[in-house]
């Protein structure tokens, strides 16, 4: 057995070969998929303006197949451009989407949402080694020290129940899960300690909103943060408010974050977003045995209600 990696070099984890593979596969299933008017439109990434970078495109043209890319730079979570409130994309038909595992995931939360239809879509699920963290320079190579760090620990590099899987895996090196030994370092503390650590984590927030901009559940189109009369949460970057945001965020979140950690990657002032997706998803893993995404049909548990519902919590 492979001992694991930990200190942070440089040196790539996989053979760029891999990505090749993987980009070709994209392009032929996407080129087919346009041209027999399969679908109207195809979901996935494409070169970007700096060198090495990548952005997602919608592509309607069967002849632009070939702008498709899979690279360490395809970092978003494309299930984004899926919701309802989206129109823009659904209403076009029956839509191909480019998916790693982690955003199917939030495609399947989705569905058990009723945002989306399984038979409306086809599924390019990606056979993902894995992509860049947050602040790496395009073009760097994947590998100990640029990748995300919720990569180091996937459990769903092979996609499952996809309608095709573009690239074949190669044989990966495990990597120390960073993640996981802050939220143990964080699970350890005393309560106030911890209340401490996010009072100092969000006293930073600008309430910029670009962790909810780029959530695929954050598909509200008025979002309680945002309203006025009555104000539900304060809207200045005040420690109240901030703290106030926060919660409402967790909460929303809690049993239907699938973990993508966009939220985290967006944000402008290094808020460790996803410790805290993490922490709730271990709670409600806990309290009621529940994984979010790992079922299309299924509702969370903070979403229904039943009579045998634990009420230890009410004093
Ligand atoms: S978490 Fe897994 S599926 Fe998602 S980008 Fe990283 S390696 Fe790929
Ligand atoms: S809360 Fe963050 S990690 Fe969870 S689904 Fe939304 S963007 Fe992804
Ligand atoms: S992205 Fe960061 S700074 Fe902006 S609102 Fe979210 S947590 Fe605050």
């Amino acid at each position: 057995m492979n001992s694991s990696v930990h200190k942070m070099d440089t040196t790539p984890l996989v053979d760029s070969g891999y990505y090749e593979t993987a980009t070709a596969a994209i392009r032929g299933e996407a080129k087919r998929l346009l041209a027999s008017g399969e679908v109207a439109a195809v979901i996935g990434y494409t070169a970007g303006r700096r060198k090495g970078s990548a952005q997602p495109v919608i592509l309607t043209d069967a002849d632009r197949a070939d702008s498709l890319v899979f690279s360490p730079a395809c970092v978003n979570n494309l299930a984004l451009y899926l919701t309802k409130a989206k129109k823009e994309v659904s209403k076009q038909g029956k839509l191909a989407i480019v998916a790693k595992g982690c955003d199917l995931k939030a495609l399947a939360g989705l569905m058990g949402e009723s945002q989306l239809k399984r038979e409306n879509l086809h599924i390019i699920g990606i056979a993902c080694a894995g992509v860049h963290g947050s602040g790496v320079a395009p073009g760097e190579p994947l590998s100990a020290a640029t990748i995300a760090r919720k990569c180091r620990e996937c459990s769903v590099h092979t996609p499952e129940g996809t309608d095709s899987v573009a690239g074949e895996l190669p044989a990966l090196e495990p990597l120390t899960a960073l993640e996981l030994a802050e939220l143990a370092r964080l699970e350890a503390l005393t309560p106030a300690e911890r209340w401490a650590f996010w009072k100092e984590q969000f006293s930073r927030c600008i309430r910029c909103m670009a962790c909810r901009q780029v959530c695929p559940f954050c598909y509200c189109e008025q979002c309680l943060c945002d309203r006025n009369r009555p104000q539900g949460v304060e809207t200045t970057p005040r420690p109240a408010g901030n703290m106030g945001w926060h919660i409402v965020r967790a909460m929303h979140l809690a049993g239907r974050c699938a973990g993508c950690a966009e939220c985290e990657r967006s944000c402008p002032m290094d808020i460790p977003l996803n410790l805290l997706n993490r922490k709730m998803a271990a709670e409600l893993k806990e309290l009621y045995g529940h994984e979010a995404g790992m079922q299309p049909q299924e509702k969370g548990p903070l979403a229904q209600y039943k009579d045998d519902d634990d009420q230890s919590f009410i004093k």
